[in-house]
């Protein structure tokens, strides 16, 4: 089990023993909860930052809007409450998970609840796993469809959305897999079930654009504007099943999974069936700009 010292509940620091919800909490019965994840990493200098925060916490004021939630507090003092947070647990490093949801009141599938808001942070290191960062991992199409458009809302990261991505990474881990792929309705490749994904052909970087059901991934916008500063050139397609069987080279990108090569994907071996140049030049690059270390990228971090 995750162990804080503190959370931060509804505009406070509380113990952690103390940060609890009613069991009539709305979003416990319905996942009207929108939320987001971010990480902070110890710089180069030994100074601790969160990556991309403004981003983060924007992303999360969007997502409310869309389901229709006012967050009672500001992108600022939810900054604030990120960074506090941190603090508050002695965390050099780590992640944070900041949560706004609808909380207990009426019980009907559309009532406005009042919006209770929790941060908490935790110590996590590679999300699928150190040796997966440096061999690569081994991913399984889903049985699971990425949602359409009009079924879900993508560019939002709501609660109940994960049921999804919980079906089919738990159907991955059944079958041997570190990891799923999920397809769009059209057969198209869209995401994995917590991450962006890109493959690289012939030198040429590739990944799903904002139009197919992904989530718009900082880390994904992280990579693009890396490999466009890095020279790659980068393409924003569709790509099929096939196409990613044949990829030289293919990755998967999120604040969990930061940087993590695959190098099998069905028991088709991907390229040389190791990290290949691209994503270790990429990951390389990612890893000295949480860290600090590249002045171009600095405008990212936020210290603490
Ligand atoms: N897709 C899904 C479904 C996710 O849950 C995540 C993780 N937030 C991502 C992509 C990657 O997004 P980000 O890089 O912003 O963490």
């Amino acid at each position: 089990m995750i162990k804080a010292d503190k959370i931060w509940l509804d505009g406070k620091l509380v113990a952690f023993e103390d940060a609890k919800v009613h069991a009539l909490t709305h979003a416990l019965h319905y996942g009207m909860g929108v939320f987001e994840g971010i990480r902070a990493y110890r710089g180069a200098d030994g100074r601790p930052a969160v990556f991309r925060l403004r981003e983060h916490v924007q992303r999360l004021f969007d997502s409310a809007h869309i389901v229709l939630m006012e967050i009672p507090y500001s992108v600022e003092q939810l900054e604030q409450a990120c960074v506090e947070t941190l603090k508050a647990n002695k965390l050099d490093a780590g992640y944070l998970r900041p949560l706004a949801f609808f909380g207990a009141g009426a019980l009907g599938v559309g009532a406005v609840n009042p919006v209770q808001v929790m941060v908490a942070a935790w110590p996590w290191g590679a999300y699928l796993s150190e040796e997966g960062m440096k061999r690569g991992i081994r991913a399984k199409v889903s049985s699971f469809t990425r949602m359409h458009v009009n079924v879900n809302m993508v560019r939002a990261k709501i609660s109940g959305q994960y049921v999804n991505s919980f079906l089919a990474t738990r159907e991955a881990a059944l079958s041997g897999f570190d990891e799923a792929i999920l397809l769009d309705t059209e057969g198209y490749v869209a995401e994995g079930a917590g991450e962006n994904i890109f493959i690289v052909k012939n030198g040429v970087l590739q990944t799903p654009p904002l139009s197919s059901p992904v989530l718009a991934g900082i880390t994904r916008d992280t990579v693009l504007r890396i490999a466009r500063d890095l020279g790659i050139p980068v393409r924003e397609e569709k790509f099929t099943r096939d196409t990613m069987y044949l990829a030289d080279e293919l990755f998967m990108t999120g604040t969990a999974a930061e940087v993590t090569p695959v190098r099998e994907v069905d028991g088709r071996r991907i390229g040389k069936g190791e990290p290949g140049p691209v994503v270790k030049k990429v990951q390389e690059t990612f890893f000295r700009a949480v860290r600090g270390e590249e002045q171009r990228y600095r405008e990212w971090l936020t210290a603490y």
